[in-house]
């Protein structure tokens, strides 16, 4: 179920909040970037790579959040990168011993069965400012950034014109900020956005963690979207946003909900902090 979006470069959709796995060739074998959620998928996709006579030769996590640190053996034992933040926000919560009791309490009961966690996290972390991860294929230049999660990357496949947003520019998922470790959540996403904005102009693909794959002009427009509920949240005020209002075509039951949370945790600290926003 591979679909290529550039040369090069394919998606492979999981069930699970419409997430792609990307891959990306190089010369000896691919890249593979955030493979899945639901064993089954990642070995299914691990199949179609072998069908068609490609290895996977490296990982990387966009961030560490648990539906994009997993991995399945069939998939190898090649080296899995992360930011260095990332990786050690991994290594905080693999260090508590029920650790997996804890992951398990953030997937959706009706698929946690189906998740594999023992190769959870095993990433490796690049040192802070490496420009590109380390492998034989196309560059892949590492955007990282304080927004949606600790050490958050998006990459950009110069060659291809490819941004794999992470979970940024989602046309399904709002926003979700960063509520724990970040002194300045609102600010921290909108300067991630005009760094995206900065590389925008060189995009023509736009694979985001999570729903539809955009074309050159979704790419403005979503970072515009973005900024939009941003801004909105930041000023308690109430976004007109597609994602969560009555046309919403995902995550009707749930999403209102994450934005009603963010806008109570962003009063709570404003309170907190003795500013009135
Ligand atoms: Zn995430």
């Amino acid at each position: 179920m591979l679909r290529q979006v550039a040369e090069g470069v394919l998606i492979h959709e999981s069930e699970f909040c419409q997430s792609n796995a990307v891959v990306v060739q190089g010369r000896a074998g691919v890249l593979l970037i955030d493979p899945g959620v639901q064993g089954d998928e990642m070995a299914c996709l691990a199949n179609d790579l072998s069908d068609s006579g490609q290895t996977v030769v490296a990982g990387f996590s966009t961030h560490p959040h648990w539906d994009h640190l997993l991995w399945h053996a069939r998939l190898g034992a090649v080296p899995r990168y992360g930011t260095a933040r990332c990786a050690s926000s991994v290594r905080g919560f693999l260090s508590d011993p029920r650790w997996k009791d804890r992951i398990a309490e953030w997937i959706p009961p009706d698929i946690v069965e189906q998740v594999p966690l023992d190769l959870l996290g095993l990433v490796t972390g690049l040192p802070a400012e490496t420009a590109r991860i380390p492998w034989d294929g196309p560059q892949v230049r590492i955007a990282e950034h304080q927004a949606h999660a600790p050490g958050h990357a998006a990459l950009l496949i110069e060659e291809r014109g490819v941004l794999v947003a992470g979970d940024m520019l989602s046309d399904v998922l709002i926003p979700m900020l960063d509520l724990n470790d970040t002194a300045d959540p609102i600010e921290n996403y909108l300067a991630a956005l005009r760094l995206l904005e900065g590389v925008a102009g060189d995009v023509d693909v736009l694979a985001p963690g999570h729903g539809s794959i955009g074309g050159a002009d979704q790419v403005r427009a979503r970072i515009d979207q973005d900024r939009a509920y941003v801004h909105a949240l930041r000023d308690a005020g109430v976004p007109s946003d597609p994602r969560i209002g009555p046309s919403a075509t995902y995550g009707k039951d749930w999403l209102p909900g994450v934005h009603e949370r963010q806008l109570q945790r962003l009063a709570q600290r404003n309170e907190r902090d003795g500013t009135s926003g």
